[in-house]
């Protein structure tokens, strides 16, 4: 095989595929699953694509061992959607050098953003710049914490000015827009109440809360 084919390509990952599934299906044997993966993102999408297309096995996709964190993710990310789009896939794993727990999260990341899967909370938040008065990123990694436990998930806008804000929380549930050393809420676009900087992800989630803990109407 390396003879032939030079090194791992696709090719060779498709051919070695098959003669294994000949030989297991000689022997009886069925319970099959097929996993052909590369480091590289091109062989391995090519080998999963084709493989798709000869055999009814489930099929494991994926990048293996695609790097740390964010190189992982860039790749896991580019080659598993390629082929998720074109419904090719059974189960795949977020191949990258880091906590099994992020493993999962980008996982459910990737499935939530090809809408695979029953979307959880959402964050929109803004890259900051200049106008920014805030730690943006912090108070948007601490609404995505919090957001992670509502009991109905939500859209949720975190803008690092009150300029942007109101547009991008129009389109979102909630919304905080902040300016020095405060800022305000926002439900459905509407300013709900202006509260300091420090308050401003637990005032958020009091309300979402209260609001999700009432009793529906009759
Ligand atoms: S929302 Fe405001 S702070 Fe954030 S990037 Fe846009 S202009 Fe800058």
């Amino acid at each position: 095989m390396l003879l032939k084919h030079g090194h791992p390509t696709a090719e060779a990952m498709v051919e070695s595929t098959l003669r294994w599934i000949k030989f297991f299906e000689e022997e009886k044997f069925h319970d099959i699953v097929l996993s052909l993966k590369s480091a590289d993102v091109d062989a391995s999408v090519k080998a999963q694509n084709i493989i798709s297309g000869k055999t009814n096995y489930p099929l494991h996709i994926g990048v293996t061992e695609a790097g740390t964190l964010i190189s992982g993710i860039v790749k896991t990310s580019i080659g598993v959607s390629a082929l998720l789009k074109k419904n090719i896939g059974d189960t795949f794993r977020v191949s990258i050098t880091e906590d099994p727990l992020i493993q999962v999260k980008i996982a459910k990341e990737i499935l939530n953003t090809l809408g695979l899967r029953e979307r959880g909370s959402e964050i929109i938040s803004c890259p900051s710049c200049g106008r920014a008065e805030v730690d943006i990123r912090s108070i948007a990694l601490a609404v995505e914490q919090r957001a992670e436990s509502l009991a109905v998930p939500k859209k949720i806008a975190v803008m690092g000015c009150v300029v942007n804000a109101a547009g991008e929380a129009r389109e979102a549930d909630y919304g905080i827009g902040c300016g020095k050393g405060k800022g305000a809420i926002f439900k459905k676009g509407v300013v709900i109440k202006t509260v300091k900087e420090e308050e401003l992800v637990s005032e958020l989630f009091e309300l979402i809360e209260a609001e999700q803990n009432q009793p529906e109407m009759a």
